[in-house]
């Protein structure tokens, strides 16, 4: 419990809560959903939240990275170095090469 500047704080082993107020922080991390596509050489991470929606990715590889059909990347429409090499142009790390 902290008592400074007329502000107290409750803490509980998840959350933060600042008394006399509606505010509450948790403690947990988020977990960030990832999806995987594999043509069998290389796998493709893309982390939906990191897109900065860019457009990179279409521009380059359209035959791969289509926003508007399921599944959006089509892994088997380039080569695996193609792909390498775009994935590296991702301007917000939401695509990466599975080590
Ligand atoms: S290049 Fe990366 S940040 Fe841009 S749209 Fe594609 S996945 Fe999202």
């Amino acid at each position: 419990m902290f008592d400074g500047l007329n502000l107290k704080l409750t803490v509980s082993p998840n959350f933060t809560y600042l008394v006399g107020t509606n505010l509450a922080f948790s403690h947990k991390p988020i977990a960030m959903s990832q999806k995987e596509y594999s043509n069998g050489d290389i796998t493709i991470l893309w982390k939906p939240e990191k897109c900065t929606h860019s457009g990179v990715c279409v521009r380059t590889l359209p035959q791969v990275y289509n926003p508007k059909e399921r599944p959006w990347i089509k892994i088997e429409n380039a080569t695996s170095e193609e792909l390498v090499a775009q994935v590296a142009k991702c301007p917000s790390g939401a695509l990466s090469i599975k080590k």
